[in-house]
């Protein structure tokens, strides 16, 4: 350890104001105890309050005189310490995004302290298998379904992390306890190698691989054989494959030594997917979610930085755990809008992996059935090396799509918010004793008007984004400030129908209701899912067939496989398309796509119905159609014409104030600043999308520009003026390519 006098700080409080490193004096009681990474506790301020900090510099120099430096307290040895590559990813991660060190540190290094140990419970198979088989055949002449799922996983597998059966089987403590009761299991108690399981058999057998999937693997080792670390981008249909050879690219690297991570969104990791990879790789899996606790997630970075971790499954999040020799970062469903964080730092997962896959001679494996255009485009440019997956491996054939014109509809005298195709559709269904998911595409509602006779909506000239419409009647741009007062007519069609759309789920419900009195609903969005776990108990029963309908929002079209739905009907497909966001056409078929994959995973084919009042746009079209190439031309055009993400980068900026002068003042220097550098391609000030926010104004403008590395400058530049200021009313936001609009 160096013996230097002086260590550099980052204060842990996030404000521009103190968002730079703080010399203080090593008093020799610590001399050897600071380096680079520890944390501390420092006097702060004029009070001296006792402040944590991080180390991120040693220096024999101080700009300052000695005799006005203070001394570092503490060293807080209950704080885990960063190491000097979280320390340059984090700084990674300020420059590209935008943010105090201080919260890209707290991003980098997701737990904190060090926890005393918890305990890890596994439930332990004790009957014999034929006695599981009878009691297995008692469960289904009983009915009790949620006995007989916990009763096949242990036919399948003698261990199984309690944590999974809670969370993923919906296992209720009851049933449980009536099987500790009988001895058929036992629930067995652990303090070390917590978040681990012990599968006592790890399946040796491999399928032999298709010629797609063995090229992809192939290309993949024998770059890494020479040396060569790239960004695979897999785009296979669901079943086409992709996760065997995900698994077969995680087993090349640990046999190179080396570890990998995994990140798929939480939503679809479900029971089926973690089992196969405990199953493959055994005691080597680590499964990171939000129900870990403290001390389980604090286990589980203690043993991946000490490289007893081979392979870590989770969300976003997991990006961040330590391991000495990351061989490849695989991110499942690339294309999901939860890889990008919603708070500062709004880093990008995907960007973030290929940063640290760099940083570690690592590769990269992105994989999706509907890829992000930004990858998909960087694929075509030869960034990313493409592989397709055609076939779909399951063998249940894709569902039948039908667009139905709500439009016509309408001119026939139907008024109910269900086609005539699909209502009919529904009470086949319910007669066969099969299920239906209603999905009610609620995304982009804020504010916009359409026209219920020929679904016309108006938009801004400037930007072809929709207008939205405020309280005062008028209709505005969330992007350049344009305004318009809200039109009598539709200017399209004269019709007077030109209103703000409304219909929630519970609307949906209601009219299920009146159509088919016997069947049984269940509903999921933003108010029936409050709860910690309402969620997964709404889709366990829905599983359990305690409902013929379940009716949500975009929640219901991700993740689990229901067997028995065999129809799905998209309510009002095109609502996404209107949103004030250049992003919406993807959105639009990503969730069209979706919802289509919900129907016939079982045996029985499937049928799904888009219902539409713009059967010809071309984001229905192609979902209808599954025909993402033909998606993917048309709006990589439309991005590249309006000069939007990924043909250009875009910066968006918001500030916020409770005054609303003072914010529109300061937003508008903050444009000036930014027309020095960019001239033509500032776009703003206006107000937010969603203008106030519990009497916080918000204002916002955005910068489009070929080079990042501009945007970065002036996003530099908009944060030395920030940290000079002198009142701190304000707070700035930064959003590069950003996902949602602010
Ligand atoms: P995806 O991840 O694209 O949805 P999977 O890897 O899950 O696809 O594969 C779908 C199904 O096909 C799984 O049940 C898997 O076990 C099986 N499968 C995958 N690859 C092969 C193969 N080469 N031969 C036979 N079955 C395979
Ligand atoms: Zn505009
Ligand atoms: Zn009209």
């Amino acid at each position: 350890m160096d013996n230097k006098p002086f260590a550099k700080i980052i204060i842990d409080i996030s404000h521009e104001a103190v968002d730079r490193p703080f010399t203080y004096i090593i008093p020799d009681a610590l001399k050897g105890l600071v380096d680079v990474g520890t944390r501390v506790e420092v006097p702060f301020g004029r009070g001296n309050n006792l402040k944590k900090g991080v180390v991120v510099e040693l220096s024999d120099r101080s700009e300052l005189p000695v005799d006005r430096l203070k001394e570092i307290s503490s060293v807080s040895d209950k704080d885990i310490s960063f190491t000097d590559s979280r320390l340059k990813l984090a700084a990674w991660i300020k420059r590209n995004y935008g943010s105090t060190m201080s919260a890209a540190l707290k991003t980098v290094l997701p737990v904190k302290r060090k926890i005393e140990p918890s305990l890890k419970k596994t439930i332990v198979r004790l009957a014999d298998i034929e006695v599981i088989d009878r009691l297995i055949d008692e469960s289904i002449r009983k009915k009790s379904v949620a006995r007989l799922r916990l009763l096949y996983a242990l036919k399948e597998e003698p261990e199984i992390p309690k944590s999974l059966v809670d969370s993923k089987l919906h296992v209720s403590a009851a049933t449980i306890n009536k099987l500790i009761e009988g001895r058929i299991i036992e629930i067995k108690e652990e303090r070390l190698l917590r978040n681990r399981v012990h599968t006592r058999n790890i399946d040796s057998t491999r399928p032999v691989l298709s010629d797609e999937q063995a090229r992809i693997a192939d290309c993949v080792r024998k770059d890494m054989d020479e040396g060569i670390h790239e960004t695979y981008l897999i785009h296979g249909i669901t079943g086409s494959g992709k996760t065997e050879v995900y698994m077969r690219i995680i087993e090349d690297v640990l046999s190179r030594g080396k570890q990998a991570i995994m990140l798929i969104p939480e939503i679809a990791l479900t029971y089926q997917t973690l089992m196969r990879f405990y199953r493959r790789f055994g005691d080597g899996v680590s499964v990171m979610n939000s129900t870990l606790s403290q001390g389980e997630k604090y286990d589980l970075y203690e043993q991946a930085s000490k490289g007893l971790v081979d392979v870590v499954i989770g969300p976003r999040s997991a990006l961040f755990t330590p391991m000495p020799d990351i061989g490849v970062i695989i991110i499942d469903e690339e294309h999901e809008s939860s890889y990008k964080s919603e708070t500062m730092p709004r880093f990008h997962a995907r960007e973030t992996a290929i940063e640290i896959a760099r940083e570690h001679g690592a590769s990269v494996v992105l994989g999706s059935a509907t890829p992000s255009i930004d990858s998909y485009y960087k694929a075509m440019n030869g960034e990313y090396k493409l592989f397709t997956l055609s076939k779909r491996l399951t063998g249940n054939t894709l569902p039948q799509v039908t667009a139905v014109d709500l439009r016509e509809e309408l001119k026939s005298g139907n008024r109910s918010i269900f086609s005539r195709k699909l209502q009919e559709l529904m009470a086949d269904r319910l007669d066969n004793n099969q299920q239906i998911m209603l999905f009610l595409n609620r995304r982009g509602l804020a504010g916009f008007v359409s026209c219920r006779e020929c679904g016309f909506v108006v938009k801004c000239p400037h930007c072809d984004v929709s207008l939205s419409l405020h309280m005062n009647g008028k209709m505005v741009c969330h992007y350049c400030g344009y305004t318009e007062d809200k039109p009598a007519r539709c200017p399209s069609c004269n019709s007077k129908y030109i209103a703000q759309f409304k219909a929630g789920t519970e609307g949906v419900e209601q009219e299920v209701h009146k159509i088919f009195p016997k069947a049984r609903t269940l509903r999921m969005d933003a108010d029936t899912t409050t709860e910690k776990d309402s969620y997964e108990k709404i889709l366990g029963k829905f599983l359990d067939h305690e409902a013929d309908v379940l009716i949500g929002t975009q929640m219901i079209v991700k993740g689990h496989d229901f067997k028995d739905v065999t129809l799905v009907g998209v309510l009002a497909a095109d609502m996404s398309l209107f949103q004030s966001d250049y992003r919406a056409a993807e959105k639009t078929f990503q969730l069209l796509t979706q919802a289509a994959g919900r129907a016939g995973r079982g045996d029985i084919p499937g049928e799904v119905i888009i219902q539409t009042y713009k059967p010809d746009h071309y984001a229905v079209v192609h979902a209808a159609n599954q025909d993402y190439e033909g998606f993917y031309n048309e709006e990589s055009s439309y991005r590249e014409l309006m000069d939007y993400p990924p043909a250009a980068h875009m910066l968006s900026v918001l500030v916020t104030s409770p005054d609303e002068e003072g914010g529109q003042r300061l937003t508008e220097h903050l444009v000036s600043l930014a027309k020095e550098n960019f001239e033509s391609s500032v776009f703003g000030p206006a107000k937010a999308a969603i203008g106030k926010i519990k009497d916080i104004y918000r204002f916002t403008f955005y910068i489009k520009d070929p080079d990042y590395g501009k945007l970065v400058e002036i996003k530099d530049r908009i944060e030395g003026v920030l940290s000079e200021r002198t009142s701190f009313t304000e707070t700035v936001f930064f959003d590069f390519d950003p996902m949602n609009v602010f």
